[in-house]
């Protein structure tokens, strides 16, 4: 089999561990003659796997008992309309930050239901920073704040949560779920799609305070309804099951390696070095404020577009696959979510160096 390094930005790397485990288990689940895949969603069986994946990502997050968690499909793009549309309960506006490509489809989805206000954006710089904002940047009446706590596609993060008083903070969490320490209590809502720090594709988490399920239109479609779901535990309908199954293989692949304390740790460490490598460098360029640098995705280039095609091309041969930027910001990015193994980003670090000597 190849050995490589997977830099992804989602669907993205898996721990070889779950991935091993999942085989093993493939034809045959713990004695049962069957694949997870081939069960049904109202089986014993399939429910113990539910209610074990929803239990340790509790426990990784340590989720209040008021808290709903869900699993969905249509991804966080789907979200983009279901927040609005069972949030917008009094005033019909929320404020927004954006900071990047995500933020604003999130906006547009909002328009189509109210009126989503953008309080800051970083849109003036490409982008390449987190706005900052004050408490009293935020509108009392709205109903409530949206933020993309890590924008995939630029490599900003939060780093402080926005004082938004008694108004519930949502936020998109699908790159960076898991991978630093959040107090759920600081927020309304949060989701995330899977497929980057969670699991495969076609599964995505919603983690929503019981106060704010409930508010829907009568005519909103029962599948946009976030009380279907919490009412039926997420299995309304036929929930997506192997990538539950796959998502909780995750969690308590997470919670062996220390929780997410310690994913943080690692992620720092991991980051630090290719963060390191762009500072000490005169012939990389790390576009992204260092302030507000993300630890899971990694935006780079060199000074020209031909040298940042060598340069994928190059770590391609070597086994370090999936380094093209984003298709609108160019350049290189490596996505070095929790599955991804320091010695991933140490063999990405010896290749730049290496780059850098024969093209600098
Ligand atoms: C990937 C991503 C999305 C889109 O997720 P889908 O599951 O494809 O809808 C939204 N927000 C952020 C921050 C993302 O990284």
């Amino acid at each position: 089999m190849a050995n490589i390094y997977n830099f992804s930005a989602g669907p993205s790397v898996l721990p070889k561990e779950v991935l091993q485990q999942a085989q093993n288990e493939l034809l045959d689940y713990h004695g049962t003659g069957m694949s997870v895949m081939e069960m049904s969603h109202r089986s014993a069986v399939f429910i113990d796997i539910i209610d074990r994946a929803e239990a340790s990502l509790r426990m990784l997050m340590s989720i209040p008992d008021n808290y709903k968690v869900l699993f969905l499909q249509g991804g966080a793009t789907t979200q983009f309309s279901m927040i609005p549309l069972n949030l917008f309960r009094n005033s019909k506006k929320a404020d927004f930050i954006n900071s990047g490509s995500w933020s604003k489809k999130a906006i547009s989805e909002a328009k189509k239901w109210g009126t989503p206000n953008v309080v800051a954006s970083s849109e003036d710089q490409g982008f390449t920073y987190f706005p900052e904002t004050s408490a009293d940047m935020f509108d009392p009446e709205a109903d409530y704040v949206h933020i993309t706590t890590n924008n995939t596609i630029y490599g900003t993060r939060i780093t402080q949560l926005p004082d938004t008083g008694d108004v519930p903070l949502v936020a998109d969490m699908s790159s960076n779920i898991l991978s630093e320490e959040y107090n759920v209590e600081d927020f309304g809502l949060i989701y995330a799609g899977a497929q980057k720090n969670i699991g495969p594709a076609g599964l995505t988490i919603v983690i929503i305070r019981e106060d704010l399920v409930g508010h829907a239109p009568a005519d909103t479609p029962i599948m946009l309804d976030y009380k279907t779901h919490v009412s039926k535990q997420s299995a309304y309908n036929t929930p997506p099951c192997f990538a539950i199954y796959m998502a909780g293989l995750v969690f308590d692949w997470t919670i062996k390696q220390g929780g997410v304390a310690e994913m943080e740790k690692k992620n720092e460490a991991k980051a630090g070095l290719l963060y390191n490598v762009l500072d000490e460098s005169s012939f990389y360029i790390a576009p992204v404020r260092k302030s507000d640098r993300s630890l899971m995705n990694v935006p780079f280039r060199t000074i020209s577009a031909e040298l940042d095609a060598k340069f994928i091309a190059e770590a391609a041969k070597e086994g370090l696959m999936t380094l093209k930027g984003y298709r609108t910001v160019g350049g290189m990015r490596a996505s070095i979510y929790n599955p991804m193994p320091l010695e991933g980003v140490e063999a990405l670090v010896a290749f730049m160096k290496e780059f850098e000597k024969n093209n600098g």
